[in-house]
């Protein structure tokens, strides 16, 4: 739960100690390489009505810098390294509008870079900058106002180079650096994405509450992202998801506006953030606030594989092993109720469970909600290893395409439009695991009992 003093504070970034912490790691790991990283740019909703800007992540995990249209520049090397930053310059206009800006000054103190310049100056900066590393870590195809400068900079190089034998020779992904730093979390880290869970747990509950027959979609979302604001969360770390009855079919459902009915289910898929780590919860609550007949069956189902997921989330296992401990809960499951056909190990071999349960039961947590890092090297399952954080949400779907697998005589119409997911948010620890999002209910009747207070 959250303290009354928690809720007194929004929810703050991580201190600057952290990003300088992370900017050695990386430069150790590039050696004399260069690692060049674009900012996101301001983005516009309709003609000059801006969204509110979100930091583009791997900038903000080396810099802590929220301004748009930033790039940062880092040299690897054993000292340290070197960070060079480009930002908007100061600009009294402007400023009335969006609000001061720290200017390349300011930056270079506040984050004690090695040099800053105004953002105008890339282009003509970046040969000499780039001139001396073997290679340049930069995202090809996504930084289209950065991306002709570093080109520029490399066909400048290379022209150099060939005279001295040295220069750039290859660009490489950032995310081969970045990515493995950010699947293990730090304390700072895991401090706010146990206070965006605590929000999550307590915004569900109050959505919980107001759940009755006739209330709209959009309004079990107010009260969900109104409380993850009020309790000083950034608000919703993704597009809210209020899927009642058969909307609950459609994994990725964000209309929001249907209306409750009775005898259905409402499936809630959110999650706050905090300092821009994320929360990812799902609970599917009876609108009724009694959990039965068909609904229920196939609730114990998803619980159950929820459950045996959980505990299969260890260091020294793989996403796969937790993957397949859902699976075979689902199976079982399904085979019991005579909606798939059996014998088990034929059941498991033939993945009979994928029309009812299409998707993977984890992802990655942290700065972004489907977080950075691979699933697989060369083929094998990645091993987890405390301070990972990821999610288990299996889910059974009856939509359409499920429905018609069916068998004749599983009585198809009883199951039709019913869709459920459990997810909780899990940290691999040292010895097991720890459910962050344990705190709010997913056995049936607990589930039911917060329905409508
Ligand atoms: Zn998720």
């Amino acid at each position: 739960m959250v303290s009354s003093r928690d809720s007194d504070r929004p929810c703050t970034a991580l201190p600057p100690s952290v990003f300088a912490r992370r900017r050695r790691r990386v430069a150790e790991r590039l050696g004399d390489a260069v690692m060049v990283l674009p900012g996101a740019p301001v983005r516009y909703r309709s003609r000059d009505t801006e969204y509110p800007h979100r930091p583009d992540s791997e900038l903000y995990y080396v810099t802590g810098l929220r301004e748009p249209g930033a790039v940062a520049l880092l040299r690897g090397g054993a000292d340290g390294g070197e960070l060079t930053l480009f930002v908007a310059p100061t600009d009294a206009k402007a400023e009335l509008w969006t609000g001061p800006r720290p200017g390349p000054d300011g930056v270079r103190e506040r984050l004690g870079a090695t040099a800053a310049f105004a953002i105008s100056e890339l282009g003509e900066r970046l040969p000499a900058l780039l001139d001396a590393a073997p290679q340049v870590y930069f995202r090809l195809g996504e930084h289209p106002a950065v991306e002709p400068h570093v080109i520029a900079a490399l066909r400048t190089a290379r022209g150099r180079g060939a005279r001295k034998g040295t220069g750039p020779f290859a660009v490489v992904d950032p995310g081969r650096v970045l990515d493995e730093l950010r699947l293990r979390k730090e304390p700072e880290e895991l401090e706010r994405i146990r206070r965006a869970a605590a929000i999550t747990e307590t915004g569900f509950r109050a959505l919980a509450e107001r759940i009755a027959p006739g209330v709209g979609e959009w309004e079990l979302q107010a009260v969900l992202e109104g409380t993850f604001r009020a309790l000083g969360g950034d608000g919703p770390a993704f597009e809210t998801i209020v899927a009642s009855g058969p909307n609950a079919c459609v994994l990725h459902y964000v209309d929001l506006e249907r209306r409750l009915a009775d005898g259905e289910l409402v499936l809630v898929d959110a999650g706050a953030a905090c300092g821009l780590l994320a929360a990812d919860v799902t609970r599917t609550f009876p609108v009724s606030g009694r959990l039965e007949g068909p609904a229920r069956a196939l609730y114990e189902v998803v619980e159950a594989a929820r459950a045996d997921a959980c505990v299969a989330v260890k260091p020294g296992a793989t996403v796969a092993d937790v993957h397949a401990a859902a699976v075979g809960a689902l199976t079982r499951g399904l085979l019991d109720l005579g909606l798939i056909p059996g014998p088990l190990d034929e059941a498991l071999r033939e993945e009979r469970h994928k029309p009812f349960f299409p998707h993977q039961t984890s992802h990655w947590l942290g700065l972004d909600v489907h977080d950075v890092g691979d699933y697989a090297h060369d083929g094998r399952s990645v091993v987890l290893e405390p301070d990972m954080v990821l999610t288990v949400e299996p889910g059974l779907y009856l939509g359409a395409a499920a429905v018609a697998a069916l068998p004749p005589d599983a009585q198809p119409e009883r199951w039709a439009g019913i869709g459920i997911r459990l997810e909780d948010d899990v940290l691999v620890t040292s010895t097991g695991a720890e459910r962050l999002t344990g705190g709010l209910p997913t056995e049936p009747d607990a589930v039911a009992a917060l329905v409508g207070g």
